[in-house]
């Protein structure tokens, strides 16, 4: 019998409900318990593929091709598991879908309505999670804030499906802010009116977790217990915190963990979270500092790369290492002796995926300044494009080389559209999106990271290597370390002269979890870390 939990926020839009959910999930995981999750986003795109990632964060792309809300990149993450194109939709997917089936005549003539059309649309796809991946818990994650006109069809959906596997079975969470006045007075009547929001359609929460800058005091869980109806045990704290994998620790020791168990009648199989806590210690605990420079579009206080920052941040946890990063926005970018200071102090530049040509000419400067420096460069996707692109300037006498993203006319298109994209016109879900095998080469950096011959990596893109020009850069250099087995696409390229200069054509980023940090930013971070420690040498020695 599978157990269905469902999480609303109140009061703020950005106020943790994907953290909270993906702490949740690992709490259950940790007792044992099969969990699978969904997120639901109440806009009308159909996915989040040609969203803007400044405005929206990143779009984090699933094993088999889903382009989703980066929320699913977090349950990956603290879960463990790899989720697919079940785990996040929209209210422009299910309209889709509901209008297409009318269309086909499926309704028989019936009218069709929001109530229940598109509500019954909303729980089967819950409902076949729970079926197709035989779980314990599937939890639901609503996007927006209560209140929203756009969520009501969601928040009448989870309303009947908590009555149809009945109240035992389900559960409510509630995400709320309790806002903290600068005298450092705890306000929670914004919190109360969420509630009361949710209590009006029907919803009445069994446990509310409520972020605050400080610890709640007694006399506001009382307040809010008395006025909405929650048991005080309920009411939970989700403190701010820098660390975001500490917080499932900080949720469990309030109780979380066992108030959801007892409340869904599951009994714990498995102690399972001694992997975290030692993991959460060893990031807490670094031995090794260092910085790295990340070149790219969108620069600090966007989620525009918040894969990448955590792939970073688990290449450290490899090396017991805190890694800082600096932002580097690109387009400010300019050659010596400005560059000079753009990257003082750094062991590090790695460039990210990007799409159009806003800023390439500075992250093509980045590659060139760590390739002529021999700091360790990283390109992910647009950042391998980069690295060829530079490469083939300086070191295969190719001038002016571009890719035709960003120069049709470049008498050395070395970055070119791939075959198969060229008769593409719609924009939604038509890259070359998922996993595919790569054959690795050996005697690589590619090949001493994995330690294995095939890998199967996540791809986003258009673009690829141009393999007419493969023979000049290769004789000039750069070493194909990984391509598709049937050898007609590059999907890594690095430069043999350099300590550590890689790019993939893939996007790493996607598969790195806290648990298992991928192997490509795990040696990306030691070079790091070499380099720093040969820099301090070569300087104490002078
Ligand atoms: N814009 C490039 C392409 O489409 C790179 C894409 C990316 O970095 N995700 O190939």
């Amino acid at each position: 019998m599978t157990k269905y939990i469902f999480v609303t926020g109140g009061v703020i839009s950005g106020i943790g409900k994907g953290i909270t959910t993906a702490s949740l999930g690992r709490l259950l995981i940790n007792r044992g318990f099969k969990v699978n999750v969904v997120k639901i986003d109440p806009y009308l795109n159909v996915d989040a593929g040609v969203m803007n990632p400044f405005q929206h964060g990143e779009v984090f792309v699933t094993h088999d091709g889903a382009e989703t809300d980066l929320d699913v990149g977090n349950y990956e993450r603290f879960f463990g598991v790899d989720l697919n194109q079940q785990s996040n939709f929209t209210t422009g997917s299910v309209y889709n879908e509901v209008i297409q089936k009318e269309r086909r005549g499926d309704y028989l003539g019936q009218t069709v309505q929001l109530i229940p059309h598109i509500t019954d649309e909303i729980k089967r796809r819950i409902y076949q999670i729970g079926k197709d991946t035989d779980v314990d818990v599937v939890i639901t994650e609503i996007g927006g804030t209560v209140g929203d006109f756009e969520m009501l069809p969601f928040i009448e959906a989870i309303r009947q499906m908590a009555m149809e596997v009945g109240r035992g079975d389900s559960l409510f969470l509630h995400v709320s802010l309790i806002y903290t006045l600068p005298n450092g007075e705890s306000k929670s009547k914004p919190t109360q009116h969420s509630i009361r929001k949710l209590q009006e359609f029907g919803i009445h929460p069994d446990l509310l977790l409520c972020r605050t800058s400080q610890h709640l005091n007694d006399s506001v869980r009382r307040k809010i217990s008395l006025l909405c109806g929650i048991s005080e045990e309920f009411i939970l704290e989700g403190l701010d915190t820098k660390c975001v994998d500490e917080i499932p620790l900080n949720f469990e020791q309030q109780g979380m963990g066992h108030l959801v168990s007892k409340k869904l009648g599951l009994e714990r199989r498995a102690t399972m979270d001694a992997e975290w806590i030692a993991m959460v210690d060893k990031l807490k605990n670094p031995k090794h500092t260092t910085n790295i420079a990340i070149v790219g579009k969108y620069t600090t206080g966007s989620d525009a790369y918040i894969s990448v920052q955590e792939a970073i941040k688990h290449g450290g946890i490899a090396n017991e290492a805190d890694v800082h990063i600096e932002w580097v926005e690109a387009e400010s970018l300019t050659d010596y002796p400005n560059i000079d200071k753009s990257f003082e102090n750094i062991d590090g530049i790695l460039v990210p995926g990007g799409f159009g040509d806003r800023g390439i000419e500075g992250m093509i400067l980045a590659a060139k300044y760590a390739r002529e420096n021999r700091i360790p460069y990283f390109g992910l996707c647009l950042g391998m494009q980069c690295l060829v692109i530079e490469f083939a300037r300086h070191m295969a006498n190719l001038k002016n080389a571009n890719s035709t993203e960003v120069d049709e006319k470049t008498p050395y298109p070395v970055i070119d559209l791939m075959l198969e994209q060229r008769a593409i016109a719609d924009k939604g879900a038509t890259m070359r999106l998922g996993h595919y095998p790569c054959v690795l080469k050996e005697n690589t950096k590619s090949y001493a990271a994995y330690q294995q011959p095939i890998i199967l990596e996540r791809h986003r893109h258009r673009y690829e290597l141009n393999n007419d020009f493969r023979s000049q850069l290769t004789e000039a250099g750069l070493a194909f370390s990984g391509v598709s087995p049937d050898g007609s696409l590059v999907e890594i390229a690095e430069v043999i002269d350099h300590p550590w200069m890689v790019g993939s054509q893939f996007h790493p980023e996607f598969q790195s979890k806290p648990l298992t940090p991928h192997p490509l930013f795990r040696e990306f971070i030691a070079a790091v870390l070499r380099y720093q420690q040969e820099k301090t040498e070569s300087g104490e020695g002078s």
